[in-house]
């Protein structure tokens, strides 16, 4: 699989049809340039492409408990703890994205994964893809400008690039996660966590990091860092020394580091 090949077909078909767009992309008019129906239905558990070879069609689960990708399955699926209605539609309107990606690689001649790596790289693919649609590439540009390249001022920096990836989340209409990954993109300086709590740690379940560096990190909440940051309160954005990472090698060599607390999630970033 050309792998670079295919990202370059996908990310042109995505400034294609929504380069030009304004924020928030009507995912429906997009599925419609495409002839794609979305449809909901009992019959699956997840988001699917079905029939891409003659009438392609895209299902969305019927019950939002089930609606969260297979890859991040124990994530709960409303992180913000409020407006859950808004953010369904949110992680409809990506997984809508995906599974385009999925169809326009089948459009460019690529077949089924094969095997485990392929399938992740396809995945991967699609994912990006969501991105590219969702938050086209000049508004993207555009929305992280104020990120600052230098690090004088490392702490604020990160205080300054959790605002910017909430502007992204509501201008764009998309999932956090998603505007965050747009904005490592965009600005390879910052990266951005989320963690769960679990008992008795934290868990890194995603990771903006190349690589998925840092990806299922366990912060014990008796460590300093897992101490600060039970301190959170939500709502709150609190810079952390980058000093307190050090006992976590998947998380060391940063610059700055501040963390977020929404509802149950709690979100990192990081200056590297
Ligand atoms: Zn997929």
């Amino acid at each position: 699989m050309n792998f670079v090949g295919y990202r370059a077909i996908l990310y042109e078909a995505a400034e294609r049809v929504s380069g030009a767009k304004a924020l928030p992309v009507s995912v429906r008019e997009v599925c419609a340039y495409f002839g794609v129906p979305i449809r909901r239905s009992e019959a699956t558990r997840k988001a699917a492409l079905i029939h891409p070879e003659t009438a392609p069609e895209i299902l969305l689960p019927k019950s939002p408990s089930t609606i969260l990708p297979r890859s991040w399955p124990t994530l709960p699926y409303n992180l913000n703890g409020n407006d859950s209605e808004r953010c369904r539609e949110a992680w409809d309107r990506y997984l809508v994205a995906h599974e385009l990606g999925h169809l326009l690689l089948f459009r460019a001649g690529v077949g089924r994964p094969f095997g485990r790596g392929e399938y992740y790289l396809h995945e991967e693919l699609c994912d990006s893809f969501a991105r590219w649609l969702l938050l086209p590439e000049h508004l993207a540009q555009e929305l992280t400008r104020p990120l600052p390249c230098n690090w004088t001022q490392a702490t604020e920096a990160l205080e300054i690039s959790f605002r910017v990836v909430a502007k992204m989340e509501s201008r764009a209409f998309v999932p956090w996660i998603l505007a965050a990954f747009r904005a490592s993109d965009c600005s390879p300086s910052f990266g951005f966590l989320l963690l769960t709590q679990a008992e008795s740690q934290y868990r890194v379940r995603i990771t903006t990091l190349p690589n998925k560096r840092a990806i299922g990190t366990r912060i014990p909440l008796r460590s300093r860092l897992g101490q600060e940051l039970r301190l959170l309160r939500h709502g709150d954005i609190r810079p952390l020394a980058p000093e307190l990472l050090i006992e976590f090698p998947s998380l060391a060599n940063v610059t700055a580091v501040a963390a977020e607390r929404v509802g149950r999630g709690l979100r990192i970033a990081l200056a590297l």
